[in-house]
């Protein structure tokens, strides 16, 4: 199915500010919301809809990246393992748990996004309210040498996480069903209905019920594995794919493989942040490297040929002009790191500055060789040689 263009999905302008594009969707999504439109299957789809378009509308970055690459820009942060997270594949619950600021509560998992800084130590997050929620996002650190990024690398991490109770499977009540009551105030829905006058009428609002917090459910007999929070703490290995590419402080979200929800509510993400490890002879300028040749006299001035290293610890040959100086640049196309996916195209170069070496110590004979030489006009630094070089110097710096 073709996809409809986002604004258009919210019916309003590509210039729409922030409170327009906020406006416009919970007008929709209140329109076509599940409650009011029980088994619509086009409802459904309206509401998913405009979920994805507000997810990426409402996001600077990625508002910009539509804005001027259209769907394609956002494939990098395509759904699914390994990627980047965000746009497409919603399902209900996710969108519940994402823009649960916009309706203003009901049962399945309103708290947003944690938040706290129990996501970072891998606390749960919410905490007070007993209904489903979201898991907070777990992180972990990768090293990464530049072979790994010049390649893209699985990497597995044991991760200890909050898993759903195996005795309980997650209810939080010891007894399985019996001990799961409906809640006597909302009857099962999670939240109360209130009328208010107001100055342009009676005006109704939702709001959490106060008895369950939204659960819906009371628990008579709390569950003794895990005092009723329905989790217990799991450890996992887990396999993730680093794109090739990838810089220092990137993170690679893994959607699902952090913390569970409560109450059955979905999991955070695992964020796996890249560190680099520096290279011993590379040096990583963006997507390019640098190596620093010291070159011996000899061959810099009569030409010839020097070994470098490569990333992945190979080596290439390059040429050595007669002639050649200190401060010289040469490029070897193509040996440096890809762009991330999505992030821009084609790949780097490896950068050889050239340092002509001169000899700390001479024995009498080298000495004496030198010392005829030195008189000759060859020898001599002209002025315009000098001037090449430092030019060179300055452009390559520009
Ligand atoms: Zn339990
Ligand atoms: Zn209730």
């Amino acid at each position: 199915m073709q996809k409809r263009d986002y604004y258009e999905v919210l019916g309003v302008s590509k210039g729409a500010s922030a409170d327009e594009i906020k406006k416009a969707y919970r007008k929709i999504a209140i329109k076509y919301h599940p409650d009011r439109n029980p088994d619509n299957k086009e409802a459904e789809e309206k509401f998913k809809e405009a979920a994805e378009a507000y997810s990426v509308l409402s996001d600077a970055d990625k508002r910009q990246k539509y804005d001027t690459y259209g769907f394609e820009g956002l494939n990098g942060f395509g759904g699914g393992a390994g990627g980047f997270g965000g746009a497409g594949g919603f399902s209900m619950d996710d969108i519940f748990s994402m823009f649960g600021d916009i309706f203003g509560g009901r049962g399945g998992g309103f708290s947003g996004f944690g938040g706290g800084f129990g996501d970072i130590f891998g606390g749960r997050s919410g905490g007070q309210g007993r209904h489903a929620s979201r898991g907070s996002d777990l992180r972990v650190r990768v090293r990464l040498t530049l072979a790994e990024i010049q390649s893209g690398v699985t990497k597995k991490f044991k991760v200890k996480r909050d898993v759903q109770c195996a005795h309980c499977h997650g209810t939080g009540a010891e007894g399985g069903s019996g001990d799961v009551q409906q809640c006597p105030t909302c009857h099962g829905s999670g939240y109360v209905m209130r009328t208010q006058r107001s100055p342009f009428g009676m005006v109704q609002s939702q709001s959490v019920c106060p008895t369950c917090h939204g659960e819906g459910q009371i628990i008579k007999n709390k569950c003794h594995e895990c005092g009723g929070s329905g989790l217990t703490k799991g450890e996992e290995v887990i396999e993730v794919q680093i794109p090739a590419g990838v810089s220092e402080g990137m993170v690679v979200n893994v959607p699902g493989k952090g913390n569970a929800g409560m109450r059955n509510g979905i999991n955070g993400d695992l964020q796996v942040v890249v560190t680099e490890e520096p290279d011993k002879e590379l040096i990583r300028d963006e997507n390019d490297v640098i190596y620093n040749l010291v070159l011996d006299f000899p061959t810099a001035a009569l030409g010839g040929t020097a070994e470098v290293p490569t990333i992945g610890g190979g080596k290439a040959r390059i040429k050595i002009a007669p002639g050649t100086q200190s401060g010289k640049t040469l490029r070897l196309r193509g040996k440096g790191l890809p762009a991330v996916q999505g992030y821009g195209y084609g790949v780097g170069d490896e950068i050889v500055h050239i340092n002509v070496y001169v000899p700390e110590t001479l024995s009498n004979d080298e000495k004496k060789v030198l010392e005829k030489l030195r008189g000759n006009r060859n020898f001599e630094a002209s002025q315009s040689a000098k001037e090449t070089i430092f030019d060179k110097f300055r452009n390559y710096f520009k």
